[in-house]
């Protein structure tokens, strides 16, 4: 039974909150809290008279008062503990909190400072949110789900744990990510955080450290893998299908052995994405749209260097062939404009066993054949730079400080304006800092990173570095699949969010240097993804309702705004 409902009034047409609890459990529920905001009206009607300090706060107040708070923290991870708790005990505030201070606050919540969070998970730990599945619940998942008071539940974002950003296995750590990804969704999209559920498949962790540490909370026991583990994997998809039939599971921070695998596996069965691979190619798609945009070339005039080839560079270059097809250019065509470098140097065909996704980017040995090279089984990024003079310079590898500067003087003599998109995460993995990638280009660069990076000073002039962040994309996927009932999520929906966002780059933007809009916009943004996306989503036939005339009155009537309503108590809903 839900404990509450947003009504309209039919007489006066105003909100409001129908609540069938009183008492003290209002405010101990993190939903329902509104703290010293509760009104005089609402305290005697309630069952709250007397137990809140006398002086009924405005919103504005609360956030004076958080804000003071905040700033009183010392270090970046206090900040995170000290937001974890607000959104532990008012989620309304919270919110408002973080929709009106994105900038600031988006590397909090999520990347870098998440990352530091996971790794001390056990340490910081306060107050349980979201589930825990291990091994030895496998035949008892319907329970766990019955267990959760969701009732409503629209959006999953599920983790193995294994990769963690570029920091690998985290264990039970691992749980902050989910977290983190749902507070995006609420936060920038308006999935309201009832209908957010984070889950952590804690089939146990390879990390030495963690499990040698007295305080560490997660299954402690070395990975279940092979069968078993694709097993469980299946009794918890099962067990989702029944408990929330249509629920978007988004798919986060496996590793790609198992991530490729699982995305092939279910794509076509459920609501399902990986955002690693599919999230992340369409926003640095975006960031590409945008650079070739301004650079009045097209996508098929390109030749892109991967340094990484797991699943965020195949997830890009997945997306990149896309676009150079739609452009004319075919298949074959498209993929031979493309150079993938792993940790045993470029990907060649025939000189090692290559797992299925590196296939379709093997170059012929042939090719290479004359590059005067040290070794031409282990040609290193350097080298591929120097002899494919490529125009657009991809990290995804987790290796810091890789994109050094002969590979970025290479690649500037034979470009005027090379695209360097180093994207490794956290902060500390980034393959090259902006201000190295702009000096080393005689700032003719155009740059995005996957961490927030402060604005470079060259010469004077202030360059604006974009954030190729998953979080300009997967709110607004995520809301057009609430407010359609997507069936399923297609590459197609990806293109068209890569497309939108894009769009909402401007020439300003563009003019500071920047690839992508500030965190600031956020919420602007997700709503024009969710509204291209749903466009597509009707457009293949997978709609779970009807297409309505108006799409944005479909977009609007899901998104939730942090706001605090008049309560009624209606016991009986
Ligand atoms: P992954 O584990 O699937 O792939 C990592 C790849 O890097 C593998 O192919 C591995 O062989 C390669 N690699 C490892 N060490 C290397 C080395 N020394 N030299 C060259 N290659 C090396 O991980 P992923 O999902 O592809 O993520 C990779 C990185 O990209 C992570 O740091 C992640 O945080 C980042 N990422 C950023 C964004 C974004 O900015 N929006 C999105 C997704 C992932």
């Amino acid at each position: 039974m839900n404990e509450f409902r947003i009504q309209t009034d039919s007489r006066t047409h105003q909100r409001y909150m129908a609540v069938s609890a009183k008492g003290v459990h209002l405010k101990e529920h993190p939903i329902l809290n509104k703290g010293s905001a509760f009104t005089d009206d609402e305290r005697e009607n309630l069952g709250l008279l007397g137990v809140l300090p006398p002086k009924v706060s405005t919103m504005e107040e609360q956030l004076a008062r958080v804000r003071e708070h905040y700033q009183q923290k010392g270090t970046n991870l206090e900040r995170f503990v000290y937001l974890a708790a607000l959104q532990d005990r008012n989620e309304t505030l919270f919110y408002r909190f973080l929709s009106e201070n994105m900038d600031e606050l988006l590397p909090i919540v999520y990347t870098p400072v998440v990352g530091e969070a996971c790794q001390k998970y056990s340490h910081i730990y306060r107050r349980a949110r979201g589930i825990w599945i291990t091994p030895e619940h496998a035949d008892k998942i319907d329970v766990i789900l019955g267990n959760v008071a969701q009732e409503d539940v629209r959006v999953i974002v599920v983790t193995d744990n294994e990769r963690i950003l570029g920091l690998g296995d985290l264990g039970a750590g691992g749980m902050g990510i989910p977290v983190g990804k749902l507070t995006i969704y609420t936060g920038a999209a308006g999935i309201h955080p009832s209908q957010c559920l984070p889950v952590s498949l804690d089939v146990g962790t390879d990390n030495p450290a963690l499990l040698a540490d007295p305080l560490y909370l997660g299954y402690r026991k070395p990975r279940l893998r092979g069968a078993a583990y694709d097993e469980l994997i299946e009794k918890f998809v099962r067990a989702v299908e029944k408990r929330w039939p249509g629920v978007l599971l988004q798919w986060e921070d496996f590793a790609n052995t198992n991530a490729f695998r699982l995305l092939e596996k279910y794509k076509d069965q459920l609501c399902t994405f990986n955002d690693d691979i599919q999230g992340t190619g369409a926003v640095a798609l975006s960031g590409m749209i945008a650079a070739i945009r301004s650079k009045k070339e097209r996508m098929s005039d390109q030749k892109l260097v991967f340094f990484g080839a797991g699943e965020a560079a195949s997830g890009i270059a997945e997306q990149c062939v896309v676009l150079m097809k739609s452009e004319g250019t075919s298949d074959d065509d498209a993929r031979r404009k493309i150079w993938f470098v792993d940790s045993k140097g470029l990907v060649i065909s025939g000189v090692r066993p290559l797992p299925e996704h590196k296939k379709p980017y093997a170059r012929d040995a042939g090719e290479v054949a004359s590059w005067k090279v040290v070794n031409p089984t282990a040609i290193s990024l350097l080298e591929t730079v120097q002899h494919v003079h490529p125009t657009v310079l991809i990290g995804t590898s987790g290796t810091p400080g890789t994109f050094t500067e002969p590979i970025i003087h290479s690649m500037a003599r034979h470009c005027a304006q090379p695209v360097i998109l180093p994207l490794s995460n956290p902060t500390s993995k980034t393959e090259c800092a902006p201000a190295h990638a702009l000096e080393w280009s005689d700032g003719r660069a155009l740059v995005a990173t996957g961490s927030p990076f402060p604005a470079v000073d060259l010469n004077g002039r202030k360059v604006r570095i974009g954030q190729a962040n998953n979080a300009f994309i997967f709110p607004g996927v995520g809301l057009a699949c609430v407010a359609t009932r997507a069936k399923r999520v297609t590459q197609g929906m990806f293109r068209a969010a890569a497309a939108a966002l894009a769009e909402t780059v401007t020439e300003k933007d563009i003019a500071e240097g920047s690839l992508y809009p500030p965190a600031s916009r956020i919420r602007e943004v997700a709503r024009k993804v969710a509204l291209e996306v749903a466009k597509e989503v009707f457009h293949e036939g997978l709609g779970g309702v009807a297409k309505p005339r108006e799409l944005n009155r479909l977009i609007d009537s899901v998104i939730w705004y942090p706001e605090y309503l008049p309560y009624r108590y209606e016991p009986s809903h």
